[in-house]
Order: structure tokens, then sequence, then C-alpha cells
């Protein structure tokens, strides 16, 4: 059901009681929240607002990467398990201002570093439509919640995918806008050049109508843009006569899996016979074979210097020592999983004054030939296009990816040039392949959020496929 429908049919009480109770009856297979938050507060405040608040008494998630007051925002750390958010992140205070009840913080890798929710302090989220499979990640809590039918509406964050990739996994739309859209104040960082809020839904409209509530200037983050908030989801028409989409020739050869290439295929005709202009793109293929060493460089060279400020110090689990000194080391080993410490020395790496030049700034200089190669095949296309995943979610001991490989390199990671750019970029679902969803992804460039979403919305109408909702029945 859409939001707006949601809103219409269902009494406020309901619709929040059937989400606590969902999600309460979900947990035990999924394992998706890492906080329940009681919403009986919330609740009264909503009693002196409008019912015409966009989000009027909807429940919805926030990813546990984002504050609000009093409540417990861990990051799906253990150094933060004690952590209460003593203000309210600019989106949380927006979604409450909007009327929606917020339920609950869910699970994501730690600070969003990584890809398939296993890394999470609570332990690995499970994909609802194979308790085998991984939900994907970093927002997989988010995901899942969504794609069951708990809440109409989650925050995802997306550094390098953890938005548009679990969202392919799940059967959902996963959307984040151009970079600076929405304020990232109040929501711990993982890498802050490449960090963007967004969401998860079950509908192109309904993230188009997140995106009118969440987006907009904020004082408290300097990143975040002056332009107008639009109406997006008035301007959702879906009509494809005449768009513009590139294909992107060189994940379609990176794909192995001849029933998503058939999928996506078919995907291609129909929207051609809907009007739609469909061409093939292609970026440069030694560019794409570094983004994924780029991406990490930068990323966890940021998440190095930002996490920095984690030493239990000032707050998180203190494990206390002899000296100040072994007090932060001992509460960060303690508190710090496996890959985030490997990623803290990768990030160190990288920032070491005798390889600043040869490993941090060449990797800036290689995003920045990236950021122009996708510029340039944007310039005569509204969208590029390709499937999101070569196939559905992984199992969670399959350790089986060839991390060298064209298919691996390209094919798994290509989405993250919407961060290295900021472009606006959206997931939403393509089939099922081998019995498990597969999404399509889209970009579009800078600040051409609308026309991106009104695309996003004519697929929508091709596929048919929305507001799927996942029973978990095994
Ligand atoms: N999978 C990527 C990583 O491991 C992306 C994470 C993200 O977007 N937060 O860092």
């Amino acid at each position: 059901m859409d939001i707006k429908t949601l809103i219409q049919s269902t009494s406020v009480e309901k619709r929040v009681s059937d989400a606590v109770n969902k999600a309460h009856a979900v947990q035990d297979k999924l394992n998706a929240m890492v906080s329940f938050i009681e919403p009986s507060e919330q609740l009264k405040t909503l009693e002196s607002k409008s019912k015409d608040c966009p989000f009027y008494g909807v429940p919805i998630v926030l990813k546990d990467l984002v504050n609000m007051k009093d409540t417990r925002t861990t990051g799906s750390s253990g150094i933060l398990d004690n952590y209460i958010s003593p203000y309210d992140a600019t989106i949380t205070k927006k979604l409450k201002d909007a009327g929606a009840i917020i339920i609950g913080k869910s699970s994501c890798d730690t600070f969003g570093m990584g890809g398939t929710n296993m890394t999470a302090w609570t332990g690995p989220v499970a994909n609802p439509y194979d308790l085998s499979r991984m939900s994907g990640g970093s927002s997989g809590g988010s995901a899942v919640l969504v794609a069951t039918g708990v809440v109409p509406m989650a925050i995802g964050t997306d550094t390098g995918d953890s938005i548009r990739k679990p969202a392919s996994f799940n059967h959902i739309v996963g959307f984040k806008p151009t970079y600076g859209r929405i304020s990232r104040y109040g929501v711990i960082p993982y890498a802050s050049s490449l960090d963007h809020v967004g969401v998860f839904t079950g509908n192109v409209k309904d993230a188009a109508l997140s995106l009118e509530v969440l987006a907009g200037r904020d004082d408290h983050d300097m990143t975040s843009s002056y332009l107008p908030v639009e109406k997006y989801s008035d301007l959702c028409i879906g009509d494809l006569k005449g768009k513009r989409i590139g294909i992107i020739q060189n994940v379609i050869d990176s794909i192995h899996n001849p029933e998503t290439l058939n999928q996506f295929k078919e995907l291609c005709q129909k929207l051609e016979s809907r009007g739609a202009v469909i061409s093939s793109i292609r970026l440069n293929e030694d560019l794409m074979h570094a983004f994924l060493p780029t991406y990490y460089i930068i990323a966890n060279a940021e998440a190095t210097a930002n996490h920095s400020n984690l030493d239990s110090l000032r707050f998180g689990v203190l494990k206390e020592g002899q000296t100040m000194d072994e007090s932060m080391i001992l509460s960060r080993t303690a508190g710090f999983g496996k890959l985030l410490k490997k990623r803290f020395v990768i990030g160190s790496y990288a920032l070491f004054t005798e390889n600043q030049e040869e490993v941090f700034r060449k990797a800036q200089k290689v995003r920045r030939l990236i950021v122009e190669d996708v510029k340039r095949v944007l310039d005569n296309v509204d969208v590029i296009m390709a499937p999101a995943s070569g196939q559905g979610a992984p199992k969670f001991d399959d350790a089986s990816a060839d991390q060298l490989s064209k298919e691996y390199l390209i094919a798994e990671n290509y989405m993250a040039l919407a961060n290295f750019s900021g472009y606006p970029s959206i997931t939403v679902p393509m089939g099922m392949v081998d019995g498990l969803p597969v999404g399509v992804n889209l970009t579009a460039y800078a600040h051409h959020d609308a026309k991106l979403l009104d695309i996003a919305y004519g697929i929508e109408k091709t596929t048919g496929i929305f507001n799927v909702i996942k029973e978990v029945t095994q």
C-alpha cells in the first residue's frame, strides 16, 4: 500500500500497532532491528498536528546511524552500545514534523562500512526471500523491514551502494538523491565526501514524497544545497516518450547470469515500446576496474579520520586501562569488529604522510577522472541504466566471489559512480531471477532528481512491480 492510501484507509493507532507487532514478529527470523522505540510519546505529540502532514501517523524506521533524542544510536557497533543521542538529527526532526512515528533503529553494517550486513554488532540480517541469504548492506535492516511490509518507508544511507544494492536484493525501491540534497547533520558519518542519506520504499512515488519531506538547506550541514525543494511526487508522470536511456554496456558484458540478462533485455524492449529512446553507452573500462580500489582508499581514509573521535573517553563503552592511551586502545580493540579494523588499517596507510601523494591524492585524481567520464556519457542521455546486481542475494556462507574478476569489480561495484559524482541514483525492482529479486539501477545528472524519479516511475509502471510484500514464512 502506498503512504497516501495507508493514511486514508487506516487509523493511526492501527497502522502504528500493526507495524510494531509485525516488527517484533519478524525479529526472530530477520534480526533487522537494533532497538525498538516505544511510540506513545510521539503519538501524543501527533494529536496537536494537522492531519494533512505528509507522514501523518506513518510508522517508519531509522537506520541505526541516525540520531534521535533520548534513543539509543549504536551505528551497529560495540563501541557505541550504550550511546543515547542527546539531540535529533535534522532528518529526524523533519520526519517528526511531517507526522512520522519512528518505531525503531534498524541494523546495518557497523557505521555503514560493508555490503553484507554481516558485520552488525547484533549479528547478520536475513533476506526474507530466503533466510539462508544475506539482506545486503549496509542498510540491510531498513531494506528488509520495508520488504516485509513492516513499514512503508525506512531511512538508509549510501556511501558506495548501501541503499541501492539491498533494494535490489529485497524487491523494493532504494533511492539516494543528489549529494547535499538531504542534510546529514546528526547522522553518524562513514566517508563524508561520499555519504548520502536516502530512503527505501515500496514504490517510486513514496520515494519522491519522502524526498519532499527530507530535502532542503540546513545550516548545520555546510554541504547541504540551497536549491529549492521541488514537488517531486507531483512531477512523477511516468511518460517515457522521448526519454533517453543509456545502457551501461560494460556492466552488461560483465554479468554472467543469463536470466538477469534476459530480463534486462526484455525490460529494455518494453521501455522502447513505450517510447523510450534506448542506446548503449560505454564508460572507460580501465577506470571501471579502478572503482573499487579508489572507493576503498577514499572511503577508508575518510572513515579513519571521522572515527578517530570514538575513543570512549567522553562517550561510548569504556574499557578502563592504567593510562588514557591504554583506555583508548582497550576500548577501540573491544568495540570494533575485524572488518572495521582492517578498514582502519587501509585508511591509515593511505593517510601516512609518506603515502599521501602516492595513495590518497592519486585516488582523488582517479575519482575526478571517473566523474568526468560519467558526466561525458550523461551529456547525451537523461539517465544511465543497468541491473543493480548480476544475480540475487548471496548465501551467508558464500565467499566464492572472486574479488578481482570483472564480474565483481564492474557488475557488482559500478554503482559507486553515483557516490563519486554525487549524482542521484535509484534502484527499482526488475523481476525474479532464480527465485530471488533483482533490481535495475538508474543514475541521472546532479540535481536532476525529479527527472530521475519520473523515469523510474515510468519503469515501475512498465514492470508493474511495486508495493510487493514478502511475508516471512520459512
Ligand atoms: N559496500 C560498500 C562498502 O563496503 C558500500 C557501503 C556503503 O554504501 N555504506 O563500503
